[in-house]
């Protein structure tokens, strides 16, 4: 009976099934049964070429006989074992007990039929093995599949865990960063968590308006490197100034995306990534990360870095916003000077200064003489104009750790850290004398202004408070003013404490415990 031709589930085409037998009759016979069953038939008569054939062929089952050698089938299986042949075997061979069998059976073997077999019982077996084999195929796939999606999702489970790390961190940052105003605490938040994210060796910072730098290497006490990456930044800031006065204010400038910018200096590093720092008015400033060796920024540390600049913007933005209207509320409108309210706070600061550490400190209050003739000649506006040029020749006068600020009306007061009477008068005197000898011009005609000083100091018995240092100063102004105007006056009792008088002092006042210079 002719069977229907048995196909292999994997190449579609007829199965191939090995013959192998010593036995060239015992060859023949299996062969016929097997082609005459639908297969396509290979022999072999040692193990060796068996292996060989499964080598070149996709044999799919094997029939072993073993008439001769007892343990022949046995080796074989072992050797088809060690090459993780998944072919199905079928031993045939003379009846030597069920021990032997049982010994085939667990060496692999899918079924041991001993001769002579009975017509169509090789044929069956075969067709049931090779339906197995097929099934053991599947599931070996099918789980081959399972264990690569395992694999995946661990994979994606591993980089899901990362990316929440990052983000937490990432969150962490930007939160710190929202909780200070000071912008060098910022940039210092930012260095001590940014590295635990992005590995990098150099960070810059460019802030474009007012225009500050920060920059931060890995190897702090190399100050070359330190001032290449200040340079490169403050050419950057000139280059997005440039870019953003030449485009129009709705438009996006050049650089305003993330580049991987080729390095400035190429041989310092390697990598560079810029980012730039945008709020809504558009880019305000650019993070600058260097790495000197090993991989390019990855699509990942970019995204890591816009979020973080994202961050960043706000904060320094905030902080900036901050300054200024601090800066606004310390200072007076007019003359640029500090206002009464920011004197207040520094007299109080240096006042305790003064008594932690005992040095002497002297304020100056100051006011313009006859000034109200001014505004009655030549009007207001005029008024506020020479009030300017005045502030600007006390500024211009005092050293860098002195202070100036209007305290109100045409009336200015200098506070003189670890300054005593003797240095603080003759300060005033220039001043005064700087005043009095400059031509302020009003309509083209020269004007000329004079002012009265009174200077107080501590430690002073008398003077125990701010306020008390602001009493003695104003009383000896108002001396300077009861004395005829334009001139230095010390507050009473001052000079009892051992103080010499000014060189070029003039002559004392009416009061035998003050004196008058100028
Ligand atoms: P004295 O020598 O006694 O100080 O005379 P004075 O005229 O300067 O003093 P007074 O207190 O009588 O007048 C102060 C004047 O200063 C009155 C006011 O018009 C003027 N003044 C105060 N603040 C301003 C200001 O902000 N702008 C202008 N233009 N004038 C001011
Ligand atoms: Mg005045
Ligand atoms: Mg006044």
């Amino acid at each position: 009976m002719l069977k229907e031709p048995q196909v292999s589930a994997t190449s579609g085409m007829k199965s191939v099934v090995l013959i192998v037998s010593k036995s060239s009759r015992a060859s023949q016979m299996l062969v016929r049964r097997m082609e005459k069953a639908g297969y396509q038939v290979v022999s072999a008569k040692t193990d060796l070429d068996a292996v060989e054939c499964l080598g070149r062929h996709q044999v799919e089952a094997i029939v072993c006989h073993t008439q001769q050698a007892r343990n022949s089938a046995l080796k074989l299986l072992e050797q088809l074992r060690d090459r993780e042949s998944d072919a199905c075997i079928i031993v045939v061979g003379a009846d030597e007990g069920a021990e032997r069998a049982a010994a085939l059976l667990r060496a692999g073997a899918y079924d041991y039929l001993t001769l002579p077999i009975r017509t169509g019982r090789l044929e069956e077996s075969l067709r049931q093995g090779l339906d197995t084999r097929r099934s053991f195929i599947q599931v070996r796939e099918l789980s081959g599949r399972l264990r690569n999606a395992n694999e995946d999702l661990a994979h994606e489970r591993d980089t899901l865990r990362r990316w929440s790390q990052t983000l937490a961190q990432l969150n962490h940052t930007g939160q710190a960063m929202a909780g200070t105003l000071n912008a060098d605490e910022i940039i210092r938040l930012l260095r001590g968590r940014l590295d635990q994210i992005v590995k990098y060796d150099r960070l810059g910072v460019l802030w474009l308006d007012p225009e500050r730098i920060w920059v931060y290497t890995a190897d702090a006490s190399n100050e070359a490197v330190q001032e290449e990456v200040k340079r490169t930044l403050l050419a950057t800031g000139r280059r997005l100034r440039g870019a953003s006065s030449a485009s129009q204010p709705d438009q996006q400038g050049s650089g305003e995306h993330p580049t991987e910018a080729a390095a400035v200096a190429p041989e310092r590093s390697a990598h560079v990534l810029e980012v730039p720092l945008l709020v809504a008015q558009g880019q305000v400033g650019l993070i600058r990360l260097e790495r000197e060796r090993g991989a390019s920024f990855h699509s990942d540390e970019i995204e890591i870095a816009k979020a973080v600049a994202t961050s960043l913007a706000l904060a320094l933005r905030n902080a900036e916003t901050h300054s200024q209207v601090q800066n606004m509320a310390m200072t007076d409108g007019l003359t640029n000077l500090l206002n009464r309210r920011a004197f207040s706070t520094i007299l109080t600061r240096e006042f305790k200064n003064t008594e932690r550490y005992g040095t002497p400190l002297c304020l100056v209050m100051a006011d313009l003489d006859n000034f109200k003739k001014i505004n009655d000649e030549h009007g207001h506006l005029i008024g506020d104009r020479l009030l300017k040029e005045t502030a600007t020749l006390i500024y211009r006068a005092i050293r860098a750790v002195d202070v100036v600020a209007r305290y109100g009306g045409e009336e200015f007061a200098i506070i003189l850290p670890r300054t005593d009477t003797e240095q603080a008068t003759i300060l005033a005197t220039r001043i005064r004398e700087q005043i009095a000898n400059h031509v302020f011009v009003v309509n083209g005609a020269p004007v000329r202004l004079t002012m009265s000083m009174g200077v107080s100091r501590i430690p002073h018995s008398s003077v125990t408070s701010p306020d008390d240092l602001v009493s003695a100063a104003d009383a000896a102004l108002y001396q300077a003013k009861a004395r005829g105007r334009n001139c230095v006056e010390v507050s009473p009792d001052l000079l009892t404490h051992a103080e010499a008088a000014p060189a070029g002092a003039g002559g004392a006042s009416a009061g035998s415990e003050s004196r008058v210079y100028g």
